[in-house]
């Protein structure tokens, strides 16, 4: 056996582990057609077929808004392909700063600064926070995602877990952390797989009696929600009073990048401090211009997020009609109850086979086991059409796969 042999026998083994959990993930191939998504076309083993996807974050279809696109060809062509550099070593484009500029705006923050990504925002910028704030105590959410999880934990800072989203839990939390130390409360407006949302309010109010900086993860709701699409915040009139909003410009605006807005000092010490924002290129100007573009538009529209709601209604209601089990929430997000990770996956596979229609299984450990769900995220661009056809695949499997429904009176 050769030396490499031995090494990938290894990962080989680790592989296999997973495949026979449960765990291990595949990758659908998908090729998104321009201006016709949510329909995409999957390429397989036997050759390829087109399909609708009900599973994506680009939520509101920016991802191939004309707007966008027209913004992204244009910065293409006028500055080139990359940045060239780390925003420190020439890589900072006019592009950069008019999109802190409007991300700041949109925010009623003094400033607001661009990372790579959602997950380096959170991970780079609460890593910072909670290393460099001398004694500081993170509380976290429960729910809380990879990103902020991986950013406390590499800060060493220590790690308070507040049940998710219970205030008497992080009152006793908070209560119990000595007066002198800093702490930050960090949090998600919009949870992802459950599509609950936080009391925010509530929550400023025990950072606010108790000292705490407050950090939002409003990645799952900016562009969606609030008349400016600045997030659910914006919504609930409670921006001010929130320390850091972090967000993406991956999901609902539809390109790539992710961000932190708050006070002139913050953003500039996070600039200075955060390794994972000095020590990387910077994102290519186009891809900063489509997401300026994205963002200014949804502050603007509010039409995309009336239809992406009327839309989300109309699949709840018509899975209530035919009893198949969602989770209640007041977010976009439906969670359509499963309870079994080996049906969870039947479903997805027969889905895309038989029906043409996309939606990745959710299993344990992204969910509990016991919880395994299939997400289902409506959008403006589905139609009446792909609507059907969604719920009468969906009721077709539910039944070949004696699951139960959920009498009209239990709902
Ligand atoms: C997706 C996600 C992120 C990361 O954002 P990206 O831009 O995709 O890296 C951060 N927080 C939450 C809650 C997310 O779901």
């Amino acid at each position: 056996m050769t030396r490499a042999d031995r090494y990938d026998r290894f990962f080989r083994a680790e592989l296999d582990a997973l495949k026979e959990a449960g765990n291990y993930r595949f990758f659908a191939d998908l090729e998104r057609r321009r201006g016709q998504f949510p329909a995409a076309l999957n390429r397989h083993a036997g050759g390829e077929r087109p399909i609708t996807v009900w599973c994506s974050n680009d939520y509101l279809g920016m991802g191939q808004h004309p707007a966008v696109l027209t913004a992204m060809h244009a910065a293409l062509d006028a500055m080139g392909a990359g940045a060239g550099g780390t925003r420190n070593i020439s890589g900072t484009t006019h592009a950069h700063v008019e999109l802190e500029a409007e991300l700041a705006a949109l925010h009623g923050k003094e400033a607001a600064l661009v990372f790579t990504s959602g997950y380096v925002a959170n991970w780079a910028s609460l890593g910072t926070l909670a290393a460099r704030l001398p004694g500081c105590v993170v509380l976290s959410d429960a729910g809380n995602h990879a990103s902020m999880i991986e950013g406390m934990r590499h800060s060493r800072a220590e790690r308070v877990i507040w049940k998710h989203n219970d205030l008497k839990d992080l009152e006793a939390k908070l209560q119990a952390i000595p007066e002198d130390r800093p702490r930050i409360v960090a949090f998600e407006s919009v949870y992802s797989m459950d599509g609950d949302i936080a009391p925010i309010a509530a929550i400023c109010d025990l950072a606010e009696r108790y000292g705490a900086l407050t950090y939002l993860d409003e990645v799952h709701a900016v562009g969606l929600y609030g008349p400016h699409g600045a997030g659910i915040a914006e919504r609930d009139g409670v921006m001010h009073r929130l320390d850091v909003i972090q967000g993406t410009l991956g999901k609902a605006y539809g390109v790539v990048g992710g961000y932190i807005a708050g006070s002139a000092a913050l953003v500039d010490f996070v600039r200075s401090f955060a390794s994972g924002f000095i020590f990387t290129t910077a994102l290519p100007p186009a891809v900063a211009a489509g997401a300026c573009a994205a963002v200014r538009h949804l502050k603007a529209s509010g039409t995309e997020r009336a239809a992406q709601k009327a839309r989300v209604a109309e699949v709840r209601a018509r899975l209530d009609a035919l009893g198949i089990p969602h989770l209640r929430n007041d977010s976009h997000i439906i969670p359509v109850m499963v309870g079994d990770p080996v049906k969870c996956r039947w479903l997805s596979d027969r889905l895309m086979e038989r029906h043409g229609i996309y939606i990745q299984p959710i299993n344990y450990p992204t969910v509990p086991k016991g919880t395994e769900r299939l997400r289902i995220t409506p959008s403006p661009v589905h139609s009446a059409a792909d609507i059907d056809r969604l719920v009468s695949a969906l009721a077709e499997l539910w039944e070949q796969c004696h699951l139960a429904r959920r009498p009209m009176a239990a709902q």
